[in-house]
């Protein structure tokens, strides 16, 4: 009989998923029976932007945690599929740090291309998970928003693909029971207009702290103010932007930093982090990490060890993206198909081992991307997914690290390479810090006039 397959989550990770078994089928291969759970209306996960905030329409948690006026945070040269070109999808070399709006067309576009929509069920979050171990199958049960049935299917295969940047990790301090402006984790941050001409607190100092921090500076926030636990960001920021050692408390406008120094501020940002958050798995099945390069119990970072017909996809701390969950999806694809042979559990969790303890050993940056690099080379190395230059992306990567130290505020005016078609990226047409309009149109369009935003 044939096997069947699901899939929890249409983002960047599932429909990697979904592209790898089409990618076989295309070559002639028998693929299993395939149903993707998505909880949204829409694909593409966290790209598919969101205005709401707490529940969505049908009182589910709203996945989305980007903003408008989200910037690609790295090159896009680091994150192009292997097998569909940035060239391929707009008939144009781009510049390379896309907004959110135009990454997530180019997302679309690849499963548009290989026809993989059917296989999804959308608005149709999964809310619980049994194995039997008598018929080693699962049994998932969803909830179906658009009939309002709540069923219950077979599989013998479970991929979860649900992201993990999307429960916020929400630390209190004392004295938030008094402030008298507003409070929220980046989790629920949509629109940097909201802080124009006020002072802002951003607890934090990893991606969301920056990226946030510098949308309230692009859109006329009056002063920023961020704080780290152990150490700062250290980029140059504008005059109007400073860092401090750790919050310790506020009252209703000021907060109280552990230098001793202490400001007025009109709202706070927690930008905090976010917990890897399956409610819907049992005990057995859960993998729980903090968000690192290197979880345990995943074998090849996607086999659950425990139990290998259950694998996750994108669990990592990610570097790479797109082209990570691709090398996932295919490595994840050809060992249900029997291509790749499973080594015992011990084998299994000795090789997790021997990763972890090379994670521990990376302390830069580049320690770091060259880790996720040479795991990457390892899954591609071992599928028919298009072989690429994960040295050039580490160069790129490099480059990247370099212009952002140089000046945070400029790194995103630069071009790179691109390692899949070697075309040099143009330039875009408006310096980052003065395109208000980050739509689609405005960033494809060959003018760089510039339209007022809001
Ligand atoms: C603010 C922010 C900015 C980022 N910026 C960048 C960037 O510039 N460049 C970059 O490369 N990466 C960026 N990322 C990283 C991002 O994690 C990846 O690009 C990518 O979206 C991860 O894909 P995913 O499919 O693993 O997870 P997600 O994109 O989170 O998709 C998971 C999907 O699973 C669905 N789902 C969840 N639970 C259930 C359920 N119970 N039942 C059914 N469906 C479910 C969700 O609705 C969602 O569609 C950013 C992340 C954040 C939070």
């Amino acid at each position: 009989m044939t096997k069947r397959i699901a899939i929890i989550g249409a983002g960047p990770s599932g429909l990697a998923q979904l592209r790898a078994f089409q990618s076989a089928q295309a070559k002639g291969a028998d693929i299993p029976d395939i149903v993707c759970f998505e909880k949204q209306s829409d694909w593409g996960g966290l790209w598919n932007y969101t205005w709401r905030t707490g529940l969505d329409e049908n009182g589910e948690p709203v996945h989305g945690s980007m903003y408008r006026y989200l910037w690609s945070n790295g090159p896009k040269e680091c994150l192009e599929f292997a097998d569909y070109s940035f060239e391929e999808h707009f008939g144009k070399a781009i510049a390379s740090y896309p907004p959110r709006e135009v990454l997530w067309d180019y997302i679309k576009g690849r499963v548009e291309k290989a026809g993989v929509r059917d296989y999804i069920r959308f608005n149709t979050p999964v809310r619980d998970v049994v194995f039997n171990d008598e018929t080693a199958t699962f049994s998932i049960t969803v909830h179906d928003h658009n009939t309002d049935e709540v069923y219950t299917e077979e599989f013998d295969y479970l991929i979860c693909a649900s992201g993990h940047f999307s429960t916020p990790r929400v630390p209190e301090f004392e004295g938030f029971q008094k402030f008298g402006g507003r409070i929220l984790h980046a989790h629920d941050f949509r629109d940097a207009l909201e802080f124009k001409d006020k002072t802002v607190l951003l607890i934090g100092s990893s991606y969301s702290a920056e990226d946030v921090g510098s949308q309230c500076y692009k859109y006329g926030a009056k002063k920023l103010i961020s704080c780290y636990r152990t150490n700062p960001m250290g980029f140059k920021w504008p005059d109007n932007w400073e860092e401090k050692p750790n919050l310790l408390r506020v009252d209703t406008d000021t907060a109280y930093f552990a230098d001793g120094s202490s400001n007025k501020i009109d709202a706070i940002i927690l930008c905090t982090g976010y917990l890897h958050h399956f409610p819907f798995l049992p005990e057995a099945l859960r993998l729980k990490t903090d968000n690192r390069l290197w979880p345990l119990d995943l074998y090849k970072g996607v086999v659950w060890e425990d139990n290998p017909q259950m694998f996750y996809l994108g669990m990592q701390d990610q570097w790479y993206t797109f082209n990570m969950f691709d090398a996932q999806a295919w490595y994840v694809r050809d060992i249900i198909m029997g291509r790749i042979p499973l080594p015992s559990k011990e084998d299994m969790t000795a090789n997790s081992m021997e990763w972890r303890e090379r994670e521990l050993r990376q302390e830069t940056a580049e320690e770091m991307f060259t880790f996720q690099g040479d795991y990457i080379l390892e899954l591609i190395e071992a599928t028919d997914y298009p072989t690429f230059d994960i040295e050039g992306v580490r160069q790129t990567f490099l480059e990247w690290k370099h212009h952002k130290k140089e000046n945070i505020m400029t790194f995103r005016d630069h071009s790179y390479r691109s390692l899949m078609t070697g075309t040099m990226s143009p330039p875009h047409h408006t310096p980052w810090i003065d395109a208000l309009d980050d739509s689609l149109e405005a960033y494809l369009s060959d003018t760089s006039e510039v339209k007022k935003a809001g």
